[in-house]
């Protein structure tokens, strides 16, 4: 299990993730997010084989504005789509 992050202030809207890794799209601000269920989130945790498409992404990003980081497997596979908790 990984976990997909954006610093929304840290990107700045070149999208050169969007190439490497379609789960990246352009939201209403002009900014990347990651596409979650048809929602777009800052941060989603994802159980599969394509970290390496995460990472290339983020290896891509002239901003670093992405990290993939490992999620802890006994957590919820909770997809964060920054619903923010009380
Ligand atoms: S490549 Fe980086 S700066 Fe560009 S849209 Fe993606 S996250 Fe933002």
């Amino acid at each position: 299990m990984y976990t997909i992050s954006i610093d929304r202030d840290a990107c700045d809207g070149v999208f050169a993730c969007l190439v490497r890794d379609d789960r990246f799209v352009e939201d209403a601000d002009g900014l990347a997010a990651i596409e979650v269920d048809d929602a777009a989130a800052v941060s989603a945790t994802f159980d599969d084989d394509r970290r390496a498409d995460a990472e290339g992404a983020a290896a891509a990003c002239p901003l670093d504005a992405i990290t993939v980081t490992d999620a802890d497997a006994e957590s919820d596979a909770v997809t964060d789509a920054g619903e923010g908790q009380p």
